[in-house]
């Protein structure tokens, strides 16, 4: 199923994230992860495509083992900076092969040494919206990024950019992990102002390991309120109570954003079945899903 018809027809959608095993011997830890939050009933699941150090080459096959093995509708993530636009070609023919209506069309993050990608291959996003949709009748989403892209000193012209990619042909965003409420609605309405009508699922992480946040917040320029700095600098050292803080300031979070009418979440999960399931319980009547 196309997930912008998933999205014309719910109250709020809510999709989760899976990311394909670092090594061969890792991926039966992958599947049942996947077999855990499918079993959750999600609205979709996305599978990530090299990102974090992860490889590229699982993306379709765990994309096709949601959808045929566990039936929730997937998504599968691609990167084009590091491939050329045929290679590129092969892995959208490939996807298409495997039935997945629906593909996350992104830049992906350049190696450290090169700002710039090599002649003939994309430079940004929009330019692998275009291929996509030349390929044939996809749902694509694209991401984008409450607090601005690092990569853009300027916010107001990352939105230029971003409303030039939607043009290109994306049917919904997914932003960048947020934690201040606050600022997701601000971009909303700066959004709107420049005709990104496209829906926006907010993209929530689910906290779990202080030192590590405090790590990819720098990195991608991210701002963590006072308030969840106190969170992990209390909690951060203990899993346990972590884990807990984590996933109840997400919860808050994700009730706050439904309550003020955002209609697609996003969760961040990280193979973590159960931080999904955790948020899920939470949120069984606000999201109409009963405890699996
Ligand atoms: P773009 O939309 O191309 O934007 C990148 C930068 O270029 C921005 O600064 C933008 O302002 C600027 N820009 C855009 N168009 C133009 C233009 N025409 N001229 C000049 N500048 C322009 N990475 C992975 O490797 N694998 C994944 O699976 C993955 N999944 C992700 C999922 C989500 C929801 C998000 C938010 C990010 C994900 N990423 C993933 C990270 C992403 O690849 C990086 O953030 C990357 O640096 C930017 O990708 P993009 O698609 O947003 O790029």
């Amino acid at each position: 199923m196309k997930i912008r018809d998933i999205i014309d027809s719910k109250p709020v959608t809510i999709s989760c994230e899976l990311f394909p095993p670092k090594k061969d011997s890792d991926f039966a830890g992958v599947q049942q992860a996947a077999e855990k939050i499918s079993a959750l009933h999600p609205d979709f699941i996305s599978i990530t495509y090299g990102a974090g150090g992860g490889t590229s080459k699982n993306t379709v096959k765990i994309a096709s083992m949601v959808q045929d093995d566990y039936g929730v509708t997937s998504i599968a993530h691609l990167t084009c900076f590091s491939s050329t636009p045929e290679e590129v070609d092969r892995v959208i023919d490939d996807i298409k092969a495997h039935n997945i209506e629906n593909i996350l069309a992104l830049r992906g993050d350049p190696p450290r040494d090169a700002t710039t990608p090599p002649p003939g291959y994309y430079s940004h996003a929009s330019e692998l919206i275009h291929q996509i949709r030349a390929k044939g009748d996809f749902c694509i989403g694209g991401a984008c990024y409450p607090e601005g892209h690092v990569d853009c000193a300027n916010r107001d012209l990352d939105l230029d950019y971003l409303k030039m990619k939607v043009d290109a042909g994306c049917d919904f965003l997914t932003t960048q992990m947020f934690f201040d409420n606050n600022i997701m609605y601000r971009f909303l309405y700066r959004a709107l102002a420049k005709g990104i009508d496209v829906p926006i699922m907010a993209g929530i992480m689910p906290v779990i390991n202080g030192k590590q946040i405090k790590r990819s917040v720098q990195l991608s320029g991210t701002e963590l309120p006072n308030r969840f700095v106190g969170i992990i600098d209390k909690f951060g050292s203990d899993p346990l109570a972590m884990k807990q803080a984590g996933v109840a300031y997400a919860t808050e979070q994700i009730i706050d954003l439904i309550a003020n009418g955002v209609r697609g979440i996003h969760l961040y999960t990280m193979n973590r079945a159960d931080i999904a399931a955790e948020i899920f319980h939470n949120l069984s009547h606000i999201l109409g899903k009963e405890d699996a």
